[in-house]
This record gives C-alpha cells, sequence and structure tokens, in this order.
C-alpha cells in the first residue's frame, strides 16, 4: 500500500486535504472509534454518539465512492482502545509507505501521531485543515510583533480578505465594524413567547446502532439520548444551516446573551458541532447570513453579530490555541485551587441559575454561550476552581467540544488563567448580571443583590471574595479599576463577613462525591 489517510473523528470533511491525489488502487482511509476518546475527560453520552454516528457516516459515503476504509469498531473484540494502538495494529498489517492526516485538533493527538509515526518508521505528512479561514501559519503572522492580541483587530482583517460584510469601498456595510451594543437584549418578563423549535433529526439506523452502543458501553456517563436529534451528515448539517438562518437569525442579534429558564436554544444556532466535525464549512456559514442581510431579511445587527462569532472568534480562539500551546494549557494565573464543585456532575444545586444550566448541558451535551460563560464559567472562576479542572469538564460535557475551541474559551476568555491573552479583563459580575440576563432569580431562594447572610446570592458573595482576594492583581488592570475601587469602599467587618461566607460556600461545594471520578462515572 502507499498511502494510509488517517481520519479522526472531528475531521469528517469530504474536501479534506488529506483526500488530494486519493488514488483508490494505491490508498485507503483509516478511522477508529476507542473508548480512550470518551474516557480521558468523562464524555457525556451524546457527544459520544454524535461524534460515532458521524464518523459511521463518514465511512459509508466514502465506501460509496470506491475508497477502502480500515475501520475499527468499539465493540471489535480486538480493539486496543486508543489511537496509538489502533494505529500500530493497522500499520502492521497494511504496511503503507507514508501516513497521511489534516492537523489535528488537539496538541495531545498531534503530538501522539508524530511520536506514533517516528516508532513506526513511517514518514507522517500532515496536511493544512483548509475548512478553516485562517491558517495557523495566518495567525502567527497576525501576532508578530504585537504586544497584545485582542480578537477585534483580527476580525477586521478577516472582514477585509475574505471581503465579509464590505461595501465597494472595502469599508464595513453600516459604517461601523461592530453592532455589539445591539446583541445583549433581555426578553421581556412576560418571557420570549413562542419560540421557533429548532429542526430535530430522527436517527436512522446507523445512528440507532451507534446510540445502542454507547448507552451500554458509557452507561454511567451523564446524557438523554432519546434527545438526540443533531445532525450527523453535511446534507443534514446544511438543512440545519437553512433551518437557522430562516428561523432564528431574525432574533440571534437581539437575543445573544438572553438566558430563560428551561429553554435550551432561544434563538442559537446549534451550527458549532456540525461546523467542528466538519460536517458543515464555514464559508457557506458566513455567506449564507450575509446573502439573509442582503436579501432583506434580517437586520444588520443580527447578520453581523453571528458572522463575527464565525469569523471573528472562532478562527481567533484557534489561533491562539495554536500559537501558545502546549505551555498555555499550565498556567494559572490567578492561582486558583478549589476542586471542581461536585453537583457539576449532577446539577443538583439550589441555584437556579447552576441547576438549569448544567442540568441541560449534562442532558444534552449544550448550553449557549453565555449559560458557559456567565453562569457555569462565572461560578467556577469566581470560587476559584483549578483550571485544569474546569477546562476536562467543559471538554467533556460539550457535543461540539473539542480542545483548540473548548481550552481559549475555558482557560483563557471565562477563567483567566492565562493572565488576559484572550480577555482583557477577568469576567466577573455578581448575581445582578444573571438576573438582570435571564428569569433565574425569579424562581430562586437566593437574592442576587445580598452579598451576606442567609438568603446572598453565591455568585455575589464570591465576587466580592475575589475582589478581595485578588485586589493587587486586579488593581494593576486599567478595566477593572472601577471595579476594585468599591472593595476600599467595604468595612472591615464587611470583608470578614464576606470571606467568612465564602469559606462556607466553599466547604459546602466540595463536600458531597467530587468530580466524576467519585461519582462513579470512571
Ligand atoms: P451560536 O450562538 O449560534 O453561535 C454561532 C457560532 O459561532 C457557533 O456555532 C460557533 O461555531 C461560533 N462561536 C460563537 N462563540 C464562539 C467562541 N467564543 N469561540 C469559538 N466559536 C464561537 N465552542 C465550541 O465550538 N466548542 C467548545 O468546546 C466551546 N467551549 C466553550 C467553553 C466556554 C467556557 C465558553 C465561554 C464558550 C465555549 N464555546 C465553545 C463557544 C460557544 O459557547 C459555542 O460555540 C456556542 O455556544 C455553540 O452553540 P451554537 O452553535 O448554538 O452557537
Ligand atoms: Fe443564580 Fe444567584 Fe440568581 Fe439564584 S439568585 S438564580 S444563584 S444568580
Amino acid at each position: 500500500m502507499r498511502n494510509l489517510v488517517l481520519v479522526l473523528g472531528d475531521q469528517l470533511d469530504d474536501r479534506s486535504s488529506a483526500l488530494d491525489g486519493f488514488d483508490a488502487k494505491q490508498d485507503a482511509l483509516w478511522m477508529a472509534e476507542v473508548d480512550e476518546e470518551s474516557t480521558h475527560v468523562v464524555s457525556v453520552q451524546p457527544r459520544t454518539a454524535l461524534f460515532l454516528a458521524a464518523m459511521r457516516h463518514f465511512r459509508e459515503r466514502q465506501r460509496a465512492l470506491g475508497r477502502t476504509v480500515h475501520y475499527t469498531e468499539l465493540d471489535d473484540v480486538d480493539n486496543t482502545h486508543s489511537l496509538v494502538g489502533e494505529l500500530r495494529r493497522a500499520v502492521k498489517r497494511l504496511r503503507p509507505s507514508c501516513l497521511i492526516v489534516v492537523e489535528p485538533g488537539e496538541w495531545r493527538v498531534w503530538t501522539a501521531l508524530e511520536s506514533a509515526a517516528e516508532e513506526l518508521g513511517l514518514p507522517l505528512e500532515m496536511r493544512v485543515d483548509r475548512h478553516f479561514l485562517a491558517t495557523i501559519e495566518d495567525f502567527r503572522r497576525h501576532a508578530l510583533g504585537r504586544k497584545q492580541l485582542r480578537m477585534e483587530f483580527f476580525y477586521r482583517e478577516m472582514r477585509r480578505r475574505h471581503r465579509v460584510l464590505l461595501d465597494d469601498d472595502g469599508e464595513p456595510v453600516g459604517g461601523q465594524w461592530n453592532f455589539d451594543h445591539d446583541n445583549r437584549g433581555a426578553f421581556p418578563k412576560a418571557g420570549p413567547g413562542r419560540l421557533p423549535a429548532p429542526r430535530a433529526f430522527k436517527p436512522d439506523a446507523l445512528t440507532r446502532e451507534v446510540i445502542a452502543v454507547v448507552r451500554r458501553r458509557f452507561a454511567k456517563h451523564p446524557g438523554d439520548l432519546d434527545a438526540f436529534d443533531w445532525p450527523v451528515t453535511p446534507e443534514q448539517a446544511r438543512q440545519a444551516l437553512d433551518d437557522f438562518i430562516e428561523h432564528r437569525l431574525p432574533e440571534f442579534g437581539r437575543y445573544q446573551d438572553a438566558m430563560w429558564e428551561g429553554e435550551p436554544w432561544l434563538y442559537h444556532s446549534r451550527l458549532s458541532a456540525a461546523m467542528n466535525l466538519k460536517l458543515l464549512d464555514p464559508r457557506e456559514v458566513i455567506a449564507a447570513a450575509e446573502q439573509a442581510w442582503r436579501e432583506g431579511r434580517v437586520e444588520l445587527s443580527s447578520a453581523e453579530g453571528f458572522i463575527r462569532q464565525i469569523l471573528g472568534w472562532r478562527e481567533y480562539v484557534r489561533g491562539v490555541y495554536w500559537l501558545k500551546m502546549p505551555d498555555y494549557a499550565d498556567l494559572n494565573a490567578l492561582g486558583a485551587d478549589q476542586a471542581l464543585p461536585w453537583f457539576y456532575w449532577s446539577g443538583d444545586t439550589e441555584m437556579a441559575c447552576l441547576r438549569d444550566a448544567i442540568g441541560q448541558t449534562l442532558r444534552l451535551g449544550y448550553a449557549h454561550h453565555i449559560q458557559r460563560l456567565m453562569v457555569t464559567g462565572l461560578y467556577s472562576l469566581l470560587l476559584g476552581v483549578r483550571p485544569a479542572e474546569i477546562c476536562g469538564w467543559y471538554l467533556g460535557v460539550y457535543v461540539d467540544a473539542v480542545e483548540w475551541v473548548e481550552l481559549p474559551n475555558t482557560h483563557g476568555m471565562s477563567q483567566y488563567a492565562d493572565g488576559g491573552v484572550m480577555a482583557s479583563k477577568p469576567y466577573a459580575a455578581t448575581g445582578k448580571y444573571i438576573e438582570r440576563m435571564s428569569n433565574h432569580c425569579a424562581g430562586c431562594r437566593f437574592d442576587p443583590a445580598k452579598r451576606t447572610g442567609d438568603d446572598a446570592c453565591p455568585f455575589t458573595t464570591l465576587y466580592w471574595d475575589f475582589l478581595i482576594r485578588h485586589e493587587k492583581v486586579l488593581a494593576a488592570n486599567q478595566r477593572m479599576a472601577l471595579q476594585v475601587k468599591n472593595v476600599a469602599r467595604l468595612s472591615a467587618d464587611d470583608i470578614r463577613e464576606i470571606r467568612a461566607q465564602a469559606d462556607r460556600i466553599r466547604a459546602n461545594d466540595g463536600a458531597p462525591p467530587a468530580a466524576g471520578g467519585q461519582l462513579g462515572l470512571l
């Protein structure tokens, strides 16, 4: 055999550069399902099922093109359940002259494949991932010589380079680059009204097979597979895109940051997993949103707000990841040293906002950006959870989680563990933020305005405790100056009470069975 083309679970791109020059007579594809990928962090059942279902559909598409696919299934008796173990077995049997793969989405996998190829004495050709609009090298060039990285500058560069939402003179349409201030609306008190249900994809026979395997093998991992309705093929992913553009994009901009109890999808696209698995090309998504605006079907603030997430944030976080790894993952700028609260694995807490966000996360493998950043992420930041523990949680519980996108968002943007590479200041807030953006507080036994006392909101207590604990570091950050100044207004008694109440919260959060391992998940 000439080339063995390795296809990883998040590389299901029919137009992948790994397939350039593929000759069905001399080359073959290789794919492997292994337990390791669902257990190195505890992966919720919908996440594992989505990856495996999409992989098996990719295998069938390739076989239909007359290509040989060597594929290990989870239940195969000889499965070693590690990617490298399976690669070793395949190479021994097939004796290829060369291994080809597209740039993996995790440092761990990239280095493991390089070491495996060396050990096997085979050349490994690592090809550029054309799915992204900016290459790893493009981002390095962007970062070169800059003292500080900021998404906004990168985003403007990308808009210009790819001619997105520009007028004929090359200036941003609508006269400004960013409509962020129009993207922060909350729902009226009466609620969001009738929400357009996202298009659901009923599992076909192949997906049902996967669901049965996942249920059996990962019975202790959280997740509701009866509710599984994610797109698992490029056709379905395109239908999901059309459905979003028509029914939810018009209100996406206004309610991008809003939350509502019991409503997981609101006006969000649910397209991250389809894009991250490479079932959907981000260029197609961006073009569809721009076209909807040009045809007058949506306002510019919605189209721009949505495009910014994909052309801006999504490409930016990938750039940061590959620029800063591997040291990035070990940073702990705020010296956070607490265990992940046990209820992150059950949702069993009196805090209504966390109960709702964690509950839907464990059940569906989904929460939208503000739930991740300003509920689960905020609580962990204020409490001071060890970055590796909270990152492990985020990597396992979301259907769209792959490390290149999960790590900068969690470690950097949400936990400020990188000391300001991703975000210019920590996203620290009291429960009042959650009260403003949702209806959670109305049904909660805590009061978001109170920082001490039996009914004080733990977010509010921990916010003040956070400012007190990190006063010196935060005071050096101009963007935090106003917030930190308020600490000086506290009396010695106030500080003592806040700190004592924060200690009680920490003791309580760490008490019952802590972390996935102790819940018997591993
Ligand atoms: P929408 O709200 O409809 O947004 C549209 C698209 O924009 C998304 O599909 C996504 O591709 C992109 N996008 C939006 N924000 C970001 C962002 N900050 N970074 C990268 N892309 C973005 N996203 C992931 O894809 N995988 C992750 O593992 C992940 N982990 C996160 C962890 C934390 C702590 C935070 C704060 C954010 C994380 N995000 C992650 C970003 C964002 O929350 C999700 O992309 C989004 O919620 C997915 O839902 P959606 O497709 O309905 O998105
Ligand atoms: Fe969350 Fe605090 Fe509001 Fe309760 S009062 S829902 S804990 S922010």
